[in-house]
């Protein structure tokens, strides 16, 4: 049974009205450094301040500097009447028949004062649990089978939005190491949260710097410890973004494909008229880190009648040789007013065995969540851009 709480979740750290203190979620270790020194904690002591900070802040997710006992309480004074930690707040949870959680999200004001919504999902498995993040609100993009495409883009999120969906998502379901005592451990992993996709709502490529910063936190061994193998950034196919992120983020890699030739693809994702298809292979052989025992994931929504015939699985196979290739292929999940169709069953069994064939090992994504819209491409919020005259 879908279960909807439309109202508030009391978090700790939740945004307090009209309170303008920011919050040092999302700040790297030399931007904490940075507010100690503006606070005036003396040069010698700043590393360790900075390191303790950091301990508690990313490891901890304490949400409150009184609990950070080994910094003195006069420091804790000043941080505390300056900054807060607060994360997202959940405006509605939804929970599906097969246990996705889809977290709408409200930020804290932005420079125009406006508040807006994101939506982040939780997607628990036997063996591990993935976490689908948001980069953007809306997106600049227009892939004609996505949800978020009809939804402009209204801004970047900071980073503390992006690493604070993770620290939220961890007070929720109650991940943090400090509460694993009390909270069972699920068997095999020892955590809910073992991966992190940011597959929701934007184009990770298009905010690079700040999509960097967070994954650098959600990794860091004294922060998140997520692994990078772990994180896996995913892409409508912005060429020249592609390789620099293999060199300066380091994140698993993949890319939504969805046609095998420009004509189809050009269609499906309109970018592809910008970078075609030869581009964004060519992009895919120079990723930094692939290999076989890493492969470059590839995205392939199943449209009936679009992409999914005989040919295009041929096709397919044809363009990922010399790649460390795995092919995802993902049912199309509807939305209202969409024209397209999932391709049928047995089709997809077909083209998912041209591929197995081939030696892909070319899973079919299970949709999940689809009852509440949470499903890979289904994610949109309210959120508009407001024009400078009606702010
Ligand atoms: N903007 C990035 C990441 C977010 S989309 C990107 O495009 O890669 C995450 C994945 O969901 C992408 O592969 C996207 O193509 C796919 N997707 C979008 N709409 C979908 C839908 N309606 N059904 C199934 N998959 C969809
Ligand atoms: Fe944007 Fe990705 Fe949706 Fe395309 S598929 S519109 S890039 S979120």
């Amino acid at each position: 049974m879908t279960m909807l709480l439309q109202t508030a979740i009391p978090l700790a750290a939740s945004y307090i009205p009209n309170d303008l203190r920011p919050t040092l979620v999302g700040l790297s270790r030399e931007d904490l450094a940075a507010i100690l020194e503006r606070i005036g904690v003396p040069e010698k002591q700043r590393k360790m301040r900075m390191r303790q900070l950091w301990h508690w802040i990313y490891q901890r997710g304490k949400t409150d500097f009184a609990l950070m006992t080994d910094i003195s309480k006069e420091v804790r004074g000043q941080l505390e009447e300056a900054f807060v930690l607060t994360r997202p707040e959940i405006v509605t949870e939804q929970v599906s028949t097969d246990g996705t959680r889809k977290w709408l999200l409200r930020l804290a004001p932005d420079a125009t004062g406006a508040r807006h919504e994101i939506e982040t999902v939780y997607i628990p498995e036997e063996d591990r649990g993935t976490l689908c993040i948001s980069s953007q609100v809306g997106c600049t993009l227009t892939c004609t089978f996505c949800h978020t495409g009809t939804q402009k883009l209204v801004r970047n999120l900071t980073a503390g939005e992006i690493a604070g969906q993770i620290m939220l998502a961890r007070d929720r379901i109650k991940d943090w190491p400090d509460d694993l005592e009390a909270n069972p451990k699920p068997p095999s992993s020892g955590r809910y949260i073992t991966n992190v996709v940011l597959m929701g709502m934007g184009e990770p490529l298009y905010n690079f710097d700040n999509v960097k910063t967070a994954i650098n936190i959600a990794s860091d061994g004294e922060g998140l410890s997520l692994s990078k193998r772990r994180i896996t950034l995913s892409t409508s196919g912005v060429v020249p973004e592609i390789v620099r992120a293999g060199h300066e983020i380091g994140s698993s890699l993949a890319i939504s494909l969805h046609g095998t030739t420009d004509e189809i693809r050009d269609k499906l994702v309109p970018l592809n008229k910008k970078y075609p298809i030869a581009e964004l292979m060519d992009a895919c052989t120079k990723y930094p880190g692939s290999s076989n025992a890493r492969r470059i994931t590839f995205e392939y929504v199943m449209l009936k009648g679009v992409n999914d015939s005989v040919a295009d699985a041929k096709r397919l196979v044809k363009l990922l040789a010399g790649i460390p290739a795995k092919v995802n292929l993902i049912p199309f999940n509807p939305w209202p007013g969409t024209a397209y169709e999932c391709s049928e069953w047995d089709v997809i069994e077909v083209f998912a065995e041209i591929l197995n064939n081939a030696g892909y090992a070319s899973p079919v994504r299970t949709p999940r969540g689809r009852d509440i819209m949470a499903a890979c491409g289904q994610l949109k919020s309210e959120s508009m851009k407001v024009r400078a005259s009606e702010r």
